[in-house]
């Protein structure tokens, strides 16, 4: 055997790529042997259609014959290939493949059923008709190739984010018939991964060169034009591979994965077909790889499968039984880990276990979510109330600033609920098995000699794809070679048992999982953030009032089929690329359509839980006034008047201690004579009364006050002046004027509608406004309010009503908006006269504390967060909160509270956020801490307005309350009936510790209970949870942040 003679690394590293590379010296080299003979397809025939036919309808279409290298399309239109073809009888004895190469997605259909995926960007451009066609197999079959006018990544025009080309055009390169040297193609791996090792491990290694020195042996000895030479390179590629590594060697579980954006680049209607394109072909591989494991998440997405292709769901059902396709997540999609409440996070898990246990036996033991822009501090508490303790996800690594110091940890949350974390160290969910990614999540792991396990994830991914068998051949080579980490194929099951057995020296990372960067995500679409936060309302007041009326009406059915159908639309909207507003306009309309969907059909549950509310009890027909709240409230509420007008009316949350539950009441135009009317204050008329005519002050600017906070507007409308009255105290900053508008200028580095950079914020622009356009709404009884327009820049315009209403704490502002920019980014600040060095943002189930400074980089890096209804700023005994009723972006920079308010990204929705808005903020100024001034209910309150529902029999005369706290720390949060027996009388009650304390909380009930017992997250009974009932009562212990859920089981009603 030759021997290298000379010692010279780059030509013979060199030399051996040219012998494997696809590009140069294929007439001579061994990539060029991987196909031998070849020959056409006998007759290709087409059919194109605009939409996303069954198979069964699609074949019985009328087919044009086809040429390879025919463009069709446009954009989501999809063609159907028939492809006729004859296996020449020489070619008995060989692997025969379907050649076909085209840039859309394609699907091989065989007998009826999808067989594989055929996608050149993912890889797969071979069909295996035969692996080794036999003398009597049948030789002429008829196939059907159906391609999707969209790539992997769908159709961006000129990068993959931009906005789709509507008329970009496909085409099939090759459809043909070859025969494949499978002996070639072992060479090819070998040889790659001993390069791979040459250059992985560089000059400084012996293994590096022992991998060199051997391919370029096997290169001496292999004649690509002599495949008897091939067994003895093979025998030197074998040798080497089974020099075996040491005991403590690294070790790597490897996956099968692919992630499926839910919608992202394409509609929620392609990932049906990608889920298939992509699973089928798993399927595949785990029928001729019987150790391969391929690991999937999200229920909705197998659902989709179940429900169009129920033979390939059949198969995903019997491989999870071998334990090879497995379950993973527990979630209903990989949802947004931000911007949805707590109580939707809750039902992602509550619709994905079950859905999962129905489906294939067991609930999932861990969360995955690889792709998602952060993670919410509740998170952990969360997971281990829907039974899950392990957590893997690696996006983390895509942080901007700050490299974040473990892969594998312990995730402690706001709670001290704690997770076992773990962040594949490759920091990709995409593997596609090279010594490259292999070397890497060893070199890159952050918690080397802590723990020797990590996860290894291979597969195309987020269009979908998944892994190839080149892939597993990879792997499966490196099983155990000296030189590198052990490859083990594997589960997450499997791999976090082993993290588990070695977890004594993991550190703990406590509270959210914050991702520097993608802090755009938070304000983009805001029309899907609103229907988003007033689909989560809706959702919330059907339950209750559904609840109400199976206590009260023993006739009422409990609409479960229809609110759990309503909820899957929502949790589908959640996903990480529609609520966060990263998605196509395609995406955004299909997603208004879900909102749609569920606000008319919740509206009506509304109407008919209240209309059994009402039924049987005497009293005038009317109106019946629900407040879906777990306390007393007292409101200006405005009430509808036969001829479509309105008048506003107080309403007063009736009932008798001190704090109050649900009520009904009856009586629809409840009128009230304040104490101290809400007033609008000029120069000309110290309006306190209804009557005064418009009271401005010869300078333009107005006063309202409501004898709680008194509020002043210059003349272009901001804030002067804000003053909790009590006190005497001023809110606003010294010199300063709130509620002013600025504009950033918003362009990112790259993810337009994802990132908003740091240095927008050397952009800021005050909008100034023009004097005199603040006039005077309604100027006192129960709403005192002021109006003024702003012309934001040449094309946007704005205009606010600002209100006060009778006995309210919060001035609300009331705004609309004609958005027509370009990368701009509109917010609103507040300078308070307050100082402190942390912020507080509510988030699910809780609130926490970010600084209100940049020290440090992990300071500086959050110069734009997340926050849900509420946020607030407050020094010893005084602080200012920001309301909202549909924002998320938010940020407190030294004492200037602001709030983001629009985007304007142009990719990949290049008509995002463009045109009309309306949303409302409230300013609420407080003595005392903002716990004990009652903020939090008050952004309740700002989100969940009174219902005035049309009570289409005799409304109940006598107003009444469900259930009653005897804390304002502890917050009802859900009532619902119990998922597993919809025909029983069981409801859920899920409550939590809301200010962070340590509390006793007695819970009152006027519904008779038969027996309470406290639940886990996903409804199942704590076998030690029995609540004993003090008469009415029951009682609660809390922990701060501490989600509880109970059972009660009613008595039925007499009625
Ligand atoms: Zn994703």
């Amino acid at each position: 055997m030759a021997t290298p003679v000379l010692k010279h690394w780059r030509t013979t590293l060199e030399r051996v790529e040219k012998f494997i590379s696809p590009l140069y010296f294929t007439d001579c080299n061994l990539r060029g042997r991987l196909f031998g003979d070849s020959c056409p397809v006998d007759a290709l025939s087409s059919f194109i259609t605009p939409e996303r036919l069954p198979y069964q309808q699609a074949i019985q279409q009328n087919f044009r014959p086809a040429q390879v290298g025919d463009c069709f399309g446009p954009t989501w239109w999809t063609c159907w290939f028939r492809v006729e073809l004859t296996i020449p009888e020489a070619w008995v004895g060989q692997e025969v493949h379907l050649r076909w190469e085209s840039n859309g997605e394609g699907l091989v259909w065989r007998d009826g059923e999808p067989v594989q995926g055929l996608t050149k960007e993912g890889e797969k451009t071979s069909y295996v008709l035969n692996d080794r066609l036999g003398e009597g197999d049948p030789r002429s079959l008829t196939l059907y190739v159906e391609v999707a006018c969209n790539g992997l990544l769908g159709a961006g025009k000129g990068s993959m984010i931009a906005a789709p080309d509507p008329e970009k055009m496909f085409q099939v390169s090759r459809a043909e018939l070859a025969v494949f040297h499978r002996d070639v193609h072992k060479l090819l791996v070998d040889l790659e991964l001993l390069l791979g090792m040459a250059k992985g491990l560089g000059e400084d290694n012996q293994r590096s060169f022992q991998a060199l020195y051997t391919a370029n042996q096997m290169v001496n000895i292999c004649d690509p034009a002599q495949p008897k030479t091939f067994p003895i390179a093979q025998a030197l590629a074998c040798q080497f591979f089974d020099q075996r590594g040491g005991e403590s060697q690294h070790t790597l579980h490897a996956m099968g994965h692919c992630h499926i954006d839910t919608a992202w680049l394409w509609p929620f209607k392609e990932t049906v077909r990608k889920c298939a394109r992509s699973w089928v072909t798993a399927v595949q591989l785990m029928e001729r790889n019987p150790e391969f494991i391929f690991v999937c998440s999200q229920a909705q997405q197998l659902l989709w499968v179940k429900t169009h292709y129920p033979g390939l769901y059949t198969r995903l059902q019997e491989f999870a039984c071998h334990g090879q396709f497995v379950p993973v997540g527990g979630t209903w999609v990989e949802m947004d880990g931000n911007l949805p409440s707590g109580e939707a996070m809750v039902r992602q898990f509550l619709q994905g276990q079950n859905f999962f246990l129905q489906e294939f036996g067991k609930m999932c033991s861990e969360f995955w979510l690889p792709d998602t822009f952060g993670y919410s501090a509740q998170l952990p508490q969360i997971m281990l109330g829907c039974g899950i303790g392990r957590f893997l996800t690696q996006k983390l690594s895509w942080n901007l600033v700050n490299s974040f110091p473990h892969h594998t940890f312990f995730w402690e949350g706001l709670d001290g609920s704690r997770v076992l974390t773990h962040f594949p160290p490759g920091d990709s969910y995409g593997m596609q098995g090279s010594v490259e990614e292999v070397l890497k999540t060893v070199t890159n792991n952050r918690d080397k000699g802590r723990t020797n396990h990590s996860a290894f994830l291979f597969g195309f991914g987020d269009g979908g794809g998944g892994p190839t068998q080149v892939m597993l051949d990879r792997l499966k080579r490196l099983c155990n070679t000296d030189g590198l980490p052990r490859v083990q194929l594997s589960s997450p099951g499997r791999l976090f048992s082993a993290l588990e057995n070695t977890s004594g020296q993991l550190c703990t990372w406590v509270g959210e999982l914050f991702l520097e960067l993608h802090n755009g995500t938070y304000t983009s679409q805001a029309q899907i953030k609103k229907e988003n936060r007033e689909c989560e309302r809706i959702l919330h007041d059907v339950e209750l009032l559904s609840s109400l009326a199976l206590a009260r009406s023993a006739q009422f059915l409990y609409p479960a089929s229809q609110l759990q159908c309503l909820w899957r639309l929502l949790l589908l909207n959640q996903f990480h690329d529609v609520v966060p507003g990263s998605c196509i306009q395609l995406v955004v309309e299909e997603a208004m359509c879900h909102y749609k969907d569920i606000r008319s059909h919740g509206n009506k549950l509304l109407s008919t839980a209240a209309a059994a509310l009402c039924a049987g009890e005497p009293g005038p027909e009317g109106l019946l006034i629900v407040n879906t709240l777990p306390w007393k409230r007292t409101e200006v509420l405005a009430l509808p008047r036969p001829g479509g007008a309105h008048s506003l009316g107080l309403i007063l949350s009736p009932g008798d201690s001190a704090q109050h539950g649900l009520c009904s009441c009856p009586s629809p135009h409840v009128t009230a004579t304040p104490a101290a009317p809400a007033c609008v204050r000029g120069t000309r008329a110290p309006a306190d009364s209804v009557s005064r005519p418009p009271p401005t002050k010869p300078d333009g600017s107005v006063t309202l006050d409501n004898g709680i906070i008194r509020v002043s507007l210059d003349p272009t409308g901001r804030l002067s002046s804000l003053v909790l009255v009590a006190s005497g105290r001023e809110v606003i900053a010294e010199g300063a004027m709130g509620n002013q508008f600025v504009l950033f200028d918003d362009v990112p580095l790259y993810w337009d509608a994802w990132d908003v950079m740091d240095y927008h914020l050397e952009t800021r622009k005050p909008v100034l406004g023009q004097v005199g356009t603040l006039a005077v709404g309604s100027e006192g009884g129960l709403r005192g309010s002021a109006w003024f327009l702003l012309q934001l820049s040449p094309n946007s315009r704005l205009s606010q009503e600002v209100v006060l209403d009778i006995g309210c704490p919060y001035v609300r502002f009331h705004t609309e908006v004609h958005w027509h920019e370009a990368h701009k980014f509109l917010k609103v600040e507040f300078p308070a006269r307050v100082r402190s060095p942390q912020a507080t943002y509510e988030i699910q189930f809780g609130h926490l504390q970010r600084p209100t400074h940049y020290n440090t980089s992990w300071d500086w890096a959050r110069f734009e967060v997340w926050a849900h209804r509420w946020m607030d700023l407050s020094e010893h005994s005084f602080g200012l909160a920001l309301l909202n009723d549909c924002k998320y972006g938010a940020s407190v920079h030294g004492s200037v509270l602001s709030l983001s308010l629009l985007r304007a990204p142009k990719a990949p929705d290049a008509s995002a956020d463009m045109g009309r808005h309306e949303f409302t903020y409230a300013l609420m100024p407080h003595k005392g801490s903002f716990q004990d001034a009652g903020v939090i209910r008050a952004a309740y309150n700002l989100n969940f307005p009174l219902l005035a529902l049309p009570a289409p029999g005799p409304a109940p005369t006598t107003a009444w309350s469900a259930f009653s706290l005897s804390t304002p720390a502890v917050v009802l949060e859900t009532v619902k009936q119990a998922e597993s027996s919809p025909e029983s009388r069981t409801l859920v009650l899920r409550l939590y510790e809301a200010h962070g304390s340590h509390v006793d909380c007695w819970l009152q009930t006027s519904l008779l209970v038969k027996e309470a017992v406290l639940c886990n997250l996903l409804e199942q009974r704590d076998p030690t949870g029995q609540l004993p009932l003090h008469d009415d009562r029951l009682k609660l212990t809390f922990s701060p942040f501490q989600v509880r859920s109970l059972l009660l089981v009613l008595q039925p009603p007499s009625g």
